[in-house]
């Protein structure tokens, strides 16, 4: 299917590895430039070639922590004119309901409320002006269905899922969608980092952790980033004009609700 967008201009951040490369490797073979962000110079290059090697499409690399002031700043002076912004940046340290003090909340609603934010409130406004301009949040199946060891997660996330709600509403007549995808469990390092401390406490293996999460998931297994990848870049094709503030879910089935 041709998603129409050839030619037009995405800020993927968090986009070295992870779900983030994913959606930056489906919009460039869909054709568009892409601006990629990650905190580690040498990781982002690396990433970066892969992709202007893979499929030729222009790739602009920007090294700096997106959930700092600072860092959006330069992602925004490099970027330029953005017909499409997908938001991620790293999720929150897993723990207890009792452990995180004012300063762990703070953290997670900078990193994966106010930062997505404060990109759609800059970048928004030039889509506007153009007439056309999507919107993709990488957000997490805890907005629909809680992870109770991800407290910061649950909350930081459905703060950013009720201010897109109201606001995708208002742009949308001027040809800007917003909508977010909520990855269930997929192979990354992110679900690495959560399987270990649980096959430590545990006391089994890595594998066995990651096979004991998989049997929970109807599909059986983990999703791929490439799966995520090509449903964001669904969502940020021309066909997707109609699709408003939803949420959508990829976690294999493993949210169990009807709707
Ligand atoms: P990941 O850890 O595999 O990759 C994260 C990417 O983000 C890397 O490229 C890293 O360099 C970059 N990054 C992290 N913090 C950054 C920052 N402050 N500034 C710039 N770049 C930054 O993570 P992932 O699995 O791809 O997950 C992406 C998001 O989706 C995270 O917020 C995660 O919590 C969420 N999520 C992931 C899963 C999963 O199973 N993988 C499930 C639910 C939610």
């Amino acid at each position: 299917m041709d998603l129409g967008i050839k030619g037009k201009r995405a800020l993927v951040c968090a986009s070295s590895r992870g779900l983030g490369y994913g959606c930056a490797k489906a919009l460039a073979e869909a054709g568009v430039d892409v601006v990629m962000n990650a905190r580690r110079p040498d990781v982002l290059a690396e990433a970066a070639k892969t992709l202007r090697d893979l499929t030729g499409a222009e790739i602009t690399e920007v090294a700096a922590d997106i959930t700092t002031d600072e860092g959006r700043a330069e992602v925004l002076a490099q970027a330029g004119d953005i017909d499409i912004l997908v938001n991620n940046a790293g999720g929150p340290p897993p723990g207890l309901w009792s452990d995180w003090d004012r300063e762990d909340f703070i953290k997670a609603l900078d990193a994966n409320m106010l930062t997505p934010i404060a990109l759609i409130k800059a970048l928004v406004p030039g889509m506007i002006d153009r007439g056309w301009g999507r919107v993709v949040n990488i957000t997490s199946q805890s907005v629909k269905a809680p992870i109770p060891q991800l407290g910061l997660s649950n909350a930081a996330r459905t703060g950013l899922t009720g201010y897109v709600a109201g606001t995708s509403r208002q742009v949308a007549g001027k040809g800007v969608n917003i909508n977010n995808l909520l990855p269930g469990i997929h192979d990354t390092d992110r679900a690495e980092a959560l399987d270990g401390p649980v096959a430590k406490s545990k006391g089994i293996s890595l594998d066995e952790a990651r096979a004991a999460r998989a049997a929970t998931i109807p599909a059986g297994r983990y999703g791929t980033a490439e799966e995520f990848g090509a449903m964001c870049a669904f969502l940020c094709s021309q066909h997707a004009g109609f699709i408003v503030g939803q949420n959508i879910l990829l976690d294999g089935g493993a949210t169990n609700a009807t709707i």
